[in-house]
């Protein structure tokens, strides 16, 4: 029987298990991620550590305009005109 494998969703790092190792064992400290994406449909990504499943959720989240947090930094600071 083949091996199989996981591989990191984010920075590409690849475990390997034989058919005799369980994968609950060979992927310890792992995380999975589940998307439901419809009637029957779920996505599964895995990631090596908490580091790779942050930088995949930074990027998949939409980013907030520097511009717009800037003008809020600027209202805490009393709203300076000058700036
Ligand atoms: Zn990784």
């Amino acid at each position: 029987m083949p091996k199989g494998h996981f591989i990191c969703h984010s920075c590409s790092k690849m475990v390997e298990f034989s058919p005799e190792e369980r994968p609950c064992e060979v992927l310890s400290g792992w995380l999975t991620v589940a998307q439901w994406k419809g009637l029957g449909v779920v996505e599964h990504y895995n990631f090596c550590s908490f580091t790779c499943l942050k930088k995949w959720v930074d990027a998949e989240v939409p980013q907030v305009p520097e511009v717009f947090l800037r003008a809020f930094e600027e209202r805490k600071r009393g709203g300076n005109a000058n700036l």
